[in-house]
């Protein structure tokens, strides 16, 4: 909430006051005002592994803590994480040829998306920047806040949610700057295959003004039997590709704030963006990180395992319940399933009153469609669910859920 005062005071920006937020904070906060009244909700709003960081990174931050490794570090981050970063990244991706230099380490892969419209877009010049919706809000949110024009492709279930080539081509423009995609996506789940990529990057050999974010923070959370592929594998795309990846998801250390973008021609500019706001990642998560990519992985894999599990546990629950419909998502910890059926069953006149109720009333949080940008016309209803939540929690929510449409659908008259 913003505090409203009586007295006259001094006038909050526009920018400020216009500024986007991601909603699964904002419903995190009626969950947990629900709980605190002693409601009993299963909640699968919050997009982080339910799992703590694997016991070697933990050790490896207290030591950096006890061997006084804790001050400020250079911006771009220390010298064996951005080596390590590299190695790592350039490893699943078809070895690229990224250096050390190339990296930069940030507080989370999140204020890289900033940093690439700050780099890429300037404000008011009528720059476009083209994003994936429905997707992660805090695209749209930055895009305008930074004063450049958000443009949305739009995501089709027929499509597996990915965007249609053609329809990027008539989007792109001589004032488009930056296209950010997204894969393992959130919230759908959806991948890009190496052949969309492709006609992807086909598409925007017409347009070489454009840089791509390749927002790949879910990259070792793809389930499909085909290794993970990077836009900047495409012949062409590498220079004008930022790679974005980070700690986060893959070792389950979203509260350290660690991420690492690598652009050979950016990495620079990233750097000075960072000695003007964050000065540095912190320097024990730093460690920490060097640490979760260099050591051992079974824990990762074993988290990677566990998420695959309860994702087809929750396919098949929700396939079974009556007006929904379920897609197989191929990576992250999100399915996204069309609830469009199960809205007129109940009455509900949309995703988001859909969601309301069945947190209200049967006491299951989600996030709904409208919290991932405005609906894709002529697609239906969709809610989000993190399956980053125990098999128990799994069968008991979606249970719940299809006791709520069943009690509540209304005879026909
Ligand atoms: N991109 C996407 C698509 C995400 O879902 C998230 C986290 N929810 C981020 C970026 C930010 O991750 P980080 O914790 O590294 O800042």
């Amino acid at each position: 909430m913003l505090l409203r005062y009586n007295r006259a005071m001094p006038e909050i920006s526009r920018r400020a006051a216009s500024l986007g937020t991601e909603n699964a904070f904002v419903v995190l906060a009626e969950v947990n005002a629900l709980a605190r009244q002693g409601r009993d909700i299963i909640s699968f709003c919050i997009g982080q592994p339910d799992f703590p960081a694997p016991d070697n990174v933990q050790e490896a931050a207290i030591r950096a803590i006890r061997s006084g490794k804790h001050g400020y570090t250079p911006s771009a981050g220390i010298d064996e994480l951005r080596e390590a970063a590299a190695r790592y990244m350039a490893g699943m991706r078809g070895g690229l040829p990224i250096r050390s230099e190339d990296v930069v380490v940030g507080a989370g892969a999140k204020p890289f998306i900033a940093y690439a419209i700050l780099s890429t877009t300037d404000y008011g010049a009528g720059d476009e920047v083209i994003y994936p919706n429905p997707g992660f809000p805090i695209y749209e949110s930055q895009i305008a806040a930074h004063g450049a024009q958000p443009v949305p492709i739009h995501l089709h279930e027929s499509r597996n949610f990915s965007f249609d080539p053609a329809e990027l081509e008539r989007l792109l423009n001589k004032r488009t700057r930056l296209l950010i995609l997204n894969y393992p996506h959130n919230p759908t789940g959806g991948l890009l295959s190496r052949k969309e990529l492709e006609d992807i990057a086909a598409v925007l050999k017409k347009h070489p003004q454009v840089w791509v974010y390749a927002d790949e923070i879910y990259s070792r959370l793809a389930y499909g039997k085909d290794e993970f592929f990077s836009i900047a594998q495409v012949p062409g795309m590498y220079e004008r590709t930022l790679i974005s990846d980070g700690a986060s998801k893959t070792w389950a250390m979203t509260g350290w704030r660690l991420g690492f973008t690598s652009n050979p021609v950016l990495a620079p500019h990233f750097t000075r963006w960072i000695t003007n706001t964050d000065s540095c990642a912190s320097q024990i998560s730093q460690w920490a990180a060097v640490e979760a990519i260099n050591g051992p992985q079974e824990a990762a894999e074993a988290m990677k395992r566990s998420f695959r599990e309860r994702r087809d546990l929750i396919v098949s629950l929700l396939n079974q319940v009556p007006g929904v419909k379920c897609q197989v998502p191929g990576g992250a910890f999100y399915v996204w399933p069309n609830v469009t059926e199960a809205c007129r069953m109940i009455g509900a006149a949309d995703s988001e009153e859909f969601r309301k109720r069945l947190l209200h009333e049967a006491g299951v949080a989600l996030l709904a469609d409208i919290h991932f940008g405005s609906r894709v016309p002529g697609e239906g209803q969709h809610v989000r669910f993190s399956y980053a939540a125990s098999k128990q929690a799994i069968e008991a929510g979606v249970g719940r859920m299809a006791d709520f449409i069943r009690k509540n659908t209304k005879k026909a008259a």
